[in-house]
C-alpha cells in the first residue's frame, strides 16, 4: 500500500516558499504538545507545551526516551512498528508522568516522517492534554450510574418513551403498578393501550398517549393527573397519578417524554372508607344525620313536583332498659331497632340513625297517607318484644312526620318542622304526629331573620366566642377558633347554625364575615397588648370564600390590626373547597401567597378526590368531629387513622382533631400522634374576657407541667 509521503502532503497545499525558521515558530507557538522523536525513541526536540503539560525542562528531555512516561496499565507504543506501517498507538488516549508525580490524561498522536523514497526518517507526536475532559465524561458516567439506579430502585413507576410513544425505560415499579413486565413484548404504548384509562376525578375515558405524553402544548411539566383503571394482572380497580414532562434533544426540540407514575390505591381506598365512616354510623350500620340530610337535599332537588315524607322516630323507655341492664343491652336494642327499621321500608327509602335513641325514614314519592301507614307499621314493629340474653326487653316510639311541599321547601325546614311534630307527637304521649304551622308559634322560623340579620350587624348584636387549639404535646394553647353568636334583644343568644346559612342565602354573608374578621382582629390587637399571644382561626362560608374581594379585605384588615398574616388562619370545609376545586385552588393560592394559613375544616366529611387534596394549597386538616367519635367506637379504623396521619406527613399539614369532649380521648389522640386539639374537654367557646383568664391559667399551668415533665417536680416558691 502506498503510503501518501509527508513531502506529497505538503506540496498539496500551495503555499508561498517560507523561510525555515517560521516552521520552528509554528513548532515553538504551538498550543498542542509536540515533540520531534527518532526512530530509536529519543526525544530530538520538545516544544514549550509539552514542557508545559508535564512540567519539564527543554533540557531535561535528552536524557529520556520515549516510553518513560508511560502508565504501567497503558499498552506499550513500538515506534519501529509504526515505522512499518503498524498504526497501532497512532492516535490513543493515555497517562503521562508529570514531574510532580501525578498522571495526566493527555490525547497522543504519532506521525511517522518519510523521504522521497519513503523511507521513515522520524516521528512527529502531538500531545493534547485531555484531563478536565477526561473528567466531565466520568462525572457523567457516575451521574449516569446514579440516576440509573435511582430508577431501577425507586418506589414510583417511571417511564421514557421517545416521541412516538415506544417505550426506552420502564423501571419494576411502573411494570409492577401498571401490570406489564419487561418481558411482555410490544412498546409502551402497546401496554397502555390494552388498558382503558379513567380520569378518577371525572370519570372521563382517557387516551393511552395522555398517561405519558400530558404536557402542555409548550412543553411545560403537566399537573398531576389522577386515573383509575383495571389492572390487567389481577383485574381489580386501581388508581394511580401520573406526571410527565417532555424530554428535550438537540436544539431544544421536543423528542420523547418521562412519566412518573404513583399507586394510590390504598389511599383512595382509605379515602373511600373514610368518607363511610363519616356518612354511617358505627353501632348499627345505619346511615348518620349527615347523610340523611345530605340525601334529603339531593331528593327534593331532583323530585320538585313529587311528594317526599320525612319520618322522625323517638324511641320510648330506651333510657330505662340502659339504665337498668346496662349499656350493652341498650346497644343490642338499638340494632335490633336498626334491624327492624331497615326490614320495613323499600329499597329506595333511606332509614338513617340521628343520634341516642332517634332514628328517621326518609320516603320519596310518598304523600300523607302512604306515610302514615309506614308510620303505623313502624310503631307495632318496635312495640314487639325484643329479647335480650334471655330476657324480654319492651320500648315503644312517637313518630313526627313532615311532608314535602307542605311543610317545608328545603331540607333544614323539613327537618325542623318534623321535630316539632314529634315534640308534640311525645307530648302527646307518643303515636303519631304530622307538621302544623299552629305547633310552630314559638319556632324560630317564625322570625323574619333576614330584615333583623341586616339590623344585628350593623346596630352591634353579633358576639364572638373564642374556643381554644391546644398543643397535644405539651397541653400549651396555641390559638382560638372564633365562632359567631347573635345576642338577639328577645331570643337570647343564637348559635350560628340559626343564622350562618341564612346570612348565605340572603347575601349578607359578606357584612357578617368581614364583621367577624375585624372583630377577630381587632380583639387579637387587644390581646396582643395584655401579652396575650394567640393565633386565631375564622371560618369562611361558601359564599365569603368565593368572594373575589376577600383577599383584599384580609389584607386591608391585617394592616389595620398590625397582625402577622401568619398568626390568621382562615378555615373552610372540605365540602366547599371540593365543590368547584379548580376556582378552590385558586383562591387558596390567592390568600396563601400572602401569608394567611388556611384551614379545610370537618375533613373527612366531603369525599375528597385524593388527587385534588394533594394539590390544595393549605396547611391545616381538621377532622371533623363525627368522625373522631366513630374512631374510638370502631376498633377497624386505625388504619384509617395511621392513614390520615401519614397523608398529614407527606403533605406536611398540620392535623388538628376537633370534638374532643373526654380525658380518653384526649390520650388516644394524643398517643396517636396528633398535632393539635380542640373540644369541650379542653374550653369552650367563650366570650373575650373569660378566654384571656383561660388562656393566663393554661399557658402556666402548660409551661409548668412541660417543665416538669424535663426536670422533675419544680421546687417550691418560698
Ligand atoms: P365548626 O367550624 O366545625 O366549629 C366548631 C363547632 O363545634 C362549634 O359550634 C363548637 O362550639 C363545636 N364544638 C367544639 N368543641 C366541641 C365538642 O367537644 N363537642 C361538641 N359536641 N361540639 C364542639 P358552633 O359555635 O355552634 O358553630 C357551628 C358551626 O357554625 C361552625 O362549625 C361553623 O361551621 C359555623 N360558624 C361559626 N362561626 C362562624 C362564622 O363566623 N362564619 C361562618 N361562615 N360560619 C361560622
Ligand atoms: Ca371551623
Ligand atoms: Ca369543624
Amino acid at each position: 500500500m502506498a503510503r501518501p509521503s509527508p513531502r506529497a502532503e505538503r506540496t498539496s497545499c500551495p503555499l508561498p516558499q517560507l523561510p525555515a525558521s517560521v516552521y520552528e515558530d509554528a513548532f515553538d507557538l504551538a498550543a498542542v504538545g509536540m515533540a520531534i522523536l527518532s526512530l530509536g525513541g529519543d526525544y530530538l526536540r520538545v516544544n514549550p507545551a509539552l514542557c508545559r503539560m508535564l512540567g519539564y525542562q527543554a533540557g531535561e528531555w535528552g536524557e529520556r526516551s520515549f516510553g518513560w512516561l508511560d502508565h504501567p496499565d497503558d499498552p506499550p507504543i513500538f515506534l519501529e512498528r509504526l515505522a512499518e506501517g503498524d498504526p497501532t498507538g497512532a492516535d490513543v488516549e493515555r497517562r503521562c508522568l508529570h514531574k510532580d508525580g501525578r498522571w495526566v490524561w493527555v490525547r497522543l498522536h504519532l506521525s511517522v516522517a518519510r523521504d522521497a523514497a519513503g523511507a521513515p526518517m522520524y516521528v512527529v507526536s502531538q500531545w493534547v492534554d485531555i484531563q478536565n475532559l477526561k473528567q466531565a465524561r466520568e462525572a457523567v458516567r457516575a451521574s449516569e450510574d446514579r440516576f440509573r439506579i435511582l430508577v431501577e430502585t425507586a418506589p414510583m413507576g417511571v417511564m421514557v418513551v421517545d416521541a412516538e410513544g415506544s417505550m426506552e425505560i420502564a423501571n419494576v415499579a411502573a411494570q409492577h403498578i401498571l401490570g406489564f413486565s419487561s418481558a411482555t413484548p410490544g412498546s409502551l404504548a402497546g401496554h397502555l393501550r390494552a388498558i382503558s384509562w379513567r380520569d378518577a376525578e371525572t370519570d372521563e375515558a382517557l387516551s393511552p398517549e395522555s398517561m405519558v405524553l400530558d404536557y402542555g402544548p409548550t412543553g411545560e411539566t403537566a399537573r398531576g393527573r389522577s386515573v383509575r383503571f383495571r389492572h390487567p394482572g389481577d383485574a381489580t380497580d386501581r388508581w394511580a397519578t401520573t406526571r410527565s414532562a417532555p424530554l428535550r434533544g438537540p436544539g431544544g426540540r421536543i423528542d420523547g417524554a418521562l412519566a412518573v407514575v404513583t399507586d394510590a390505591t390504598r389511599e383512595q381506598m382509605l379515602v373511600a372508607e373514610l368518607a363511610r365512616l363519616a356518612h354511617h354510623d358505627v353501632l348499627t350500620g345505619l346511615p348518620n344525620r349527615r347523610l340523611l340530610r345530605e340525601t334529603l337535599e339531593r331528593a327534593i332537588d331532583a323530585h320538585e313536583d313529587q311528594p317526599l315524607s320525612l319520618l322522625l322516630v323517638d324511641l320510648s323507655g330506651f333510657k330505662e332498659v340502659n339504665d337498668t341492664l346496662g349499656h350493652e343491652a341498650g346497644d343490642a336494642l338499638l340494632r335490633e331497632v336498626g334491624r327492624r327499621l331497615r326490614s320495613i321500608p323499600r329499597d329506595s327509602d333511606l332509614v338513617a340513625r340521628l343520634g341516642g335513641d332517634e332514628f328517621a325514614v326518609l320516603l320519596p314519592s310518598t304523600g300523607h297517607a302512604g306515610a302514615e301507614e309506614v308510620a303505623q307499621t313502624i310503631l307495632r314493629a318496635i312495640r314487639a318484644p325484643i329479647i335480650h340474653e334471655g330476657r324480654s326487653v319492651e320500648v315503644s316510639a312517637g313518630i313526627g312526620i313532615g311532608l314535602f311541599p307542605e311543610h317545608g321547601q328545603d331540607a333544614s325546614t323539613l327537618l325542623r318542622h318534623a321535630d316539632v311534630a314529634l315534640s308534640q307527637a311525645k307530648q302527646g304521649g307518643g303515636g303519631i304526629g304530622f307538621y302544623a304551622a299552629s305547633l310552630d308559634e314559638n319556632s324560630l322560623a317564625r322570625l323574619s331573620l333576614g330584615t333583623e340579620l341586616r339590623t344585628a350587624i350593623s346596630e352591634g348584636q353579633l358576639r364572638l366566642c373564642y374556643q381554644p387549639l391546644i398543643s397535644l404535646s405539651d397541653g400549651a394553647p396555641v390559638g382560638v377558633e372564633c365562632l359567631v353568636r347573635w345576642e338577639h334583644p328577645e331570643r337570647g343568644l343564637l348559635a350560628p347554625s340559626l343564622f350562618v346559612p341564612k346570612a348565605e342565602r340572603t347575601g349578607l354573608i359578606g357584612p357578617l364575615t368581614t364583621w367577624v374578621l375585624d372583630e377577630a382582629l381587632r380583639q387579637q390587637q387587644s390581646w396582643r397588648r395584655e401579652g396575650i399571644n394567640c393565633d386565631i382561626s375564622v371560618n369562611l362560608s361558601a359564599r365569603s370564600f368565593h368572594d373575589e374581594d376577600l383577599p383584599a379585605t384580609v389584607m386591608g384588615l391585617l394592616e389595620r390590626y398590625g397582625a402577622r398574616p401568619e398568626s390568621l388562619t382562615l378555615e373552610v370545609t372540605e365540602s366547599v373547597a371540593m365543590e368547584d376545586p379548580e376556582q378552590a385552588i385558586a383562591m387558596l393560592q390567592r390568600l396563601g401567597k400572602r401569608g394567611v394559613r388556611l384551614s379545610i375544616d370537618d375533613f373527612g366529611t366531603g369525599y375528597s378526590s385524593l388527587g385534588y387534596l394533594q394539590r390544595l394549597p393549605v396547611h391545616q386538616l381538621k377532622i371533623d368531629r363525627s368522625f373522631l367519635a366513630n374512631i374510638m367506637a370502631d376498633a377497624g379504623a386505625a388504619s384509617i387513622v395511621s392513614f390520615i396521619m401519614g397523608l398529614g406527613q407527606s403533605l406536611d399539614l398540620e392535623i388538628v382533631v376537633e370534638g374532643v369532649e373526654t380525658e380518653e380521648v384526649t390520650g388516644m389522640v394524643t398517643s396517636l400522634g396528633f398535632d393539635l386539639g380542640q373540644g369541650f374537654y379542653f374550653g369552650r367557646p367563650m366570650p373575650a374576657d373569660a378566654l384571656a383568664r383561660w388562656w393566663r391559667e393554661h399557658e402556666t399551668s402548660a409551661a409548668g407541667a412541660m417543665l416538669s415533665s424535663l426536670h422533675g417536680p419544680r421546687p417550691a416558691a418560698v
